[in-house]
């Protein structure tokens, strides 16, 4: 977090900015809005005028003069919403958590269909409408128990893979104890509404990734004489794809059956829709991947130890995640689409994920920085041999 009126200059270079403008947009001021200003502010305002210089302030980066203006026509009318989205982020890049959730809550209680004001007509969620969705909170770390402070907040509804049936506003949770940082919210029926909400994006293999894929696998090979392969979490199934290629031996799985049973049957290849905590294998493994999984689980530490249960003496396990300590995320920091990727439930970092692999009897081998997933680290364990 950069503090309040210490702009960074990178802010004016800044590759995505914090949000598209949302300038050209907006319609020209009706009437009501300018009264409603009126009555909210001794001088007439005009709203529209305001917040379109106020989205240039802040496209330079002069997010503090910014802020003073949309704060000017929060009570303006079509206009508050925005105002109130704006400042939730402005609020959130100052540190200040829980404000900027109220200002987030604020801007969808004014209007529930907000995205259609800063998504594009043809973005997934452009028609989401917001409203109450069952949600479990938790105030504890998933990894260590201890109790965790308010660390962030973000509206995730402009991210296409937006799944409905989460709460689009993301309170991010921070763990001192064990520098691990968790979502505060997730839906109280995660698996049910993981299972009913396919991403068509995730159907479409990504044949770009291939030789990315390729360099893992083929180091994955140099490290095991063994051909088992257990995927968790197929996806589209080019993971799976690649260790075909390779002549692994590949066995999938994936919570949600379109995935599971597309991946099954392009590739001939075993793949069980199901929660891998309730996943059942008749021998053990020699490699076991977790590409882009350990994020999205609710149990990060029983679905590492079971899949530590299922490996082979000496056997692989790759795990690849997001880091919020990679230099991406250093440099993006609250610009990184990763803080408004909403089915992740975990943001790992390097040294709390090995200290925790290594207390749970894994060798970390490699790490290494993905190159098809921007801020996402790919770690390799090995099991050790019971002495
Ligand atoms: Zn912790
Ligand atoms: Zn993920």
């Amino acid at each position: 977090m950069i503090p309040p009126g210490q702009e960074c200059p990178r802010r004016l270079y800044a590759e995505p900015p914090l949000l598209p403008i949302l300038i050209l947009r907006l319609p020209a001021t009706r009437r009501h809005d300018r009264e409603d200003s009126m009555a909210a502010n001794p001088k007439p305002v005009d709203p529209v005028s305001t917040f379109n210089k106020a989205e240039q302030l802040l496209q330079y980066g002069h997010y503090e003069s910014a802020f003073d203006l949309y704060f000017e026509i929060r009570n303006a009318g079509r206009m508050a919403p925005l105002a109130y989205y704006r400042m939730g982020q402005i609020l959130n890049r100052r540190g200040q958590v829980d404000e900027s959730l109220d200002c987030h809550r604020a801007a969808f209680e004014l209007d529930p269909l907000l995205s259609r004001s800063v998504t594009e007509n043809d973005h997934p969620c452009y028609d989401y409408r917001y409203g109450f969705v069952e949600q479990t909170h938790i105030t504890h770390c998933p990894l260590c128990g201890q109790e965790g402070r308010k660390h962030s907040c973000y509206n995730a509804i402009t991210k296409p893979d937006f799944t409905p049936g989460f709460d689009p506003i993301r309170l991010w949770m921070h763990c001192d104890a064990c520098h691990h940082i968790f979502a505060s919210n997730y839906p109280t029926d995660l698996g049910a509404v993981l299972r009913s909400h396919a991403h068509d994006s995730h159907l479409c293999p990504r044949h770009e990734v291939f030789p990315a894929l390729g360099r893992i696998l083929s180091n994955i090979r140099k490290r095991t004489p063994g051909n088992r392969l257990l995927e968790i979490g197929v996806g589209a199934g080019e993971m799976a794809a690649v260790a075909k290629e390779f002549l692994f031996d590949v066995t999938g799985v994936d919570i949600r059956p379109a995935y599971a049973d597309a991946v099954s049957r392009t590739l001939d290849i075993p793949v069980c829709a199901c929660d891998f905590l309730e996943f059942e294998a008749d021998a053990p493994f020699d490699v076991i991947c977790m590409g882009d999984v350990l994020e999205h689980t609710t149990e990060p530490v029983r679905m590492l130890l079971k899949a530590i249960s299922l490996l082979s003496p000496n056997g692989v396990l790759w795990i690849s995640t997001p880091n919020f300590e990679s230099a991406y995320s250093h440099l993006m920091e609250d610009d990184s689409p990763l803080w408004r990727a909403c089915e992740h439930l975990n943001y790992f970092c390097y040294r709390s994920l090995k200290s925790m692999l290594e207390s749970m009897g894994m060798d970390v081998v490699d790490y290494a920085i993905s190159r098809h997933c921007l801020g996402t680290m790919e770690i390799t364990a090995v099991k050790r041999v019971a002495s």
